[in-house]
């Protein structure tokens, strides 16, 4: 069995699911079997259920941990959708201080055939979305979504959805395009209002 709850750099992550629209060019799931001190993030025979996570959260000790837990493993949250939203707030719960952030590529409606991004925000602190990439050919040449053409229009609507709500929204690019495409990515993000984070391609 995989790893659900982990840490990478002194921050606690959930691994809900190893399914995901995209086969993106960069997706560190291409470099090995796992991050942080997991042992290995891929589940052999099926993803876990809400008991399996539940299970892990109970036996983990948070005390030594007090910033964010960020729902983001080797696959997208939101393809476990109802055990995102039960865990979430199982975890509210039990931890009525933390911070929930959820890394994601922001195909949630089309990956459960319906708007997602209220129960998602009223849920969760923070939306963190994968925008990779400044229209909608370029994100397909990188990012191969199974949706093709409806992916990017798709993030970028829930990424305006999630506005509507009290959490904190960012979009999230890994470093591996043009700089022009940075900067054309930047242009889009200012437009829509919401920060951008340039993360660095590693390998390991
Ligand atoms: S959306 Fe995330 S998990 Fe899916 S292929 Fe891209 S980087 Fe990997």
């Amino acid at each position: 069995m995989a790893n659900i709850v982990y840490t990478f750099e002194n921050h606690v992550y959930l691994n809900i699911t190893n399914s995901c629209p995209c086969r993106c060019e960069f997706c560190i799931r291409k470099n090995g079997d796992s991050v942080g001190d997991a042992d290995t993030l891929w589940f052999s025979g099926h993803n876990p259920s809400f008991d399996e996570i539940k299970a892990e959260i109970d036996a983990f000790d948070f005390s030594k941990y007090s910033g964010e837990i960020i729902f983001c493993g080797y696959g997208e949250p939101t393809c476990a959708y109802e055990n995102l939203i039960k865990t979430a707030k199982y975890l509210k719960t039990k931890l009525p201080q933390c911070k929930l952030r959820i890394n994601t590529n922001g195909l949630s409606d089309l990956l459960n055939k319906k708007p997602t991004a209220k129960e998602i925000c009223e849920n969760l602190d923070i939306v963190s979305i994968s925008l990779n990439a400044p229209t909608s050919e370029k994100y397909e040449a990188l990012c191969h979504p199974t949706f093709k053409e409806k992916a990017f229009p798709a993030i970028l609507k829930f990424a305006e959805e999630c506005k509507k709500y009290d959490v904190t929204v960012k979009f999230s690019l890994v470093d591996v395009i043009s700089k022009e495409d940075i900067a054309d990515c930047q242009k889009l993000a200012d437009k829509m209002g919401i920060p951008l984070r340039v993360r660095e391609y590693t390998a390991d």
